[in-house]
């Protein structure tokens, strides 16, 4: 069967060229007319030899994933949903900011970790990406959006990556390693590691991995300031308590040591939100001694989740209990909500293999006042 380049990071390209007898720089002028040009054709990769362009064409592909359907927000947002086979399909999402544009990529089609708030996760597992599934929405989001924004020569439309669409990025390693390197490398994307972020449920040996293997930014889903409330919210939690999972964290920055670690935590009303659960999360990273900044996400709510968001209010003095304690604590915009794009929104459509919603009625919620939020 035919290889599909978009696989394949400068490494396995090199592999690749080695195989058919040519030399190994080869790789990166085929890395810079794929990713960087967004060719598709080898017959437009005019500075290779007609013999290789014509061997390649017998060997190899370059192939995107269908779009199924694409959406525009009125704040400029966009959605694509990628059709990945079998009946399941994917979701990407671009963020435009003044100074920045974030591509928000799936790795997996649903997710296994089954978190109680996040709608991705109450549609189950299916599969994971591959390399070129991953890299495909990049590939395509790049490209479909150069000509649109009016960029300049140069200029990329694609500035920052997060792994937060749907699935868990560390349950997917293997695909997600050579997929980050083609994101940093400066033949294929060229982002410097601090634009590129992993965001984790905690998946705590994985995390050690990605410290040694390809040091991106890190971002961990906490969500809850002890155990019983993270086993209930993120059942991964019973795998990797907390105590494990900051140990991680701070050895991950032993790697970088100018950097932080990003905690996200999705505020629901009446279940993690007090003013105490602040305090105690203040407690805990410090304790911990990690060097962290906290992102609170207003809840997106769904249906079946049973759950609501905080009122405004009380995620602003969340946040300032935070700030009082020294710790930098934004709360996230909600954008794209109009097409269903948020955070935690992201459905696509998955095949689920593994009976979520008994897994689900399995364990209760035993937040703060959960009883009223149930
Ligand atoms: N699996 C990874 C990355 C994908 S989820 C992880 O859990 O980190 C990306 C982020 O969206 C996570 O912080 C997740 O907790 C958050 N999220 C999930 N569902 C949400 C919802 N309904 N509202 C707000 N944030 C949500
Ligand atoms: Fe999976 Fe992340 Fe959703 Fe949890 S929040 S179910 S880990 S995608």
């Amino acid at each position: 069967m035919a290889a599909n380049l978009l696989d394949l990071d400068l490494e396995g390209l090199t592999a690749f060229c080695d195989s058919l007898g040519e030399k190994r720089f080869r790789a990166t002028q085929l890395l810079r007319w794929i990713h960087q040009k967004g060719a598709h054709d080898f017959a437009q990769m005019s500075d290779l030899a007609k013999s290789f362009r014509d061997k390649l064409a017998q060997v190899a592909t370059i192939t995107p994933l269908p779009v199924v359907t694409e959406h525009a927000s009125a704040d400029g947002t966009v959605k694509w949903l990628f059709d990945v086979g079998a009946g399941n399909a994917v979701e990407t999402v671009f963020i435009p900011e003044d100074d920045r544009g974030t591509l928000c990529i799936s790795s997996q089609a649903g997710c296994a970790v089954g978190c109680r708030f996040c709608s991705t996760g109450h549609q189950g597992f299916s599969r994971n990406l591959t390399t070129g599934e991953i890299v495909a929405q990049l590939w395509h989001a790049e490209h479909a959006l150069r000509g649109r924004l009016n960029l300049k020569a140069g200029e990329r439309a694609v500035t920052n990556v997060v792994m937060m669409g749907m699935g868990e990025p560390l349950q997917n390693y293997a695909a997600l390693v050579p997929a980050l390197r083609l994101m940093l490398d400066d033949h294929a994307y060229g982002l410097s590691r601090r634009r590129v972020t992993v965001s984790t449920s905690g998946i705590v040996p994985m995390i050690d991995r990605l410290r040694d293997d390809c040091p991106v930014a890190l971002a961990v889903s906490l969500h809850a300031p002890d155990d019983a409330l993270r086993d209930s919210l993120v059942p991964i939690n019973r795998k990797y308590p907390i105590d494990e999972l900051l140990g991680a964290c701070r050895r991950y920055l032993d790697a970088a040591p100018r950097d932080f670690i990003t905690f996200e935590y999705c505020m629901l009303d009446g279940v993690n939100d007090a003013a105490g659960q602040a305090d105690a999360l203040v407690r805990l990273v410090r304790s911990a001694r990690v060097p962290c900044k906290f992102n609170l996400i207003p809840f997106n709510p769904f249906p079946e989740s049973g759950l609501r968001r905080s009122p405004r209010e009380r995620i602003v003095a969340f946040a300032q209990r935070l700030q009082d304690a020294a710790i930098v604590t934004t709360i996230r915009k909600t954008r794209g909500d109009d097409i269903d794009a948020a955070c935690g929104q992201l459905a696509g459509e998955v095949r689920d293999r593994t009976r979520v919603h008994e897994r689900l009625r399995r364990i209760p919620v035993v937040g703060e006042r959960a009883s009223s939020a149930a």
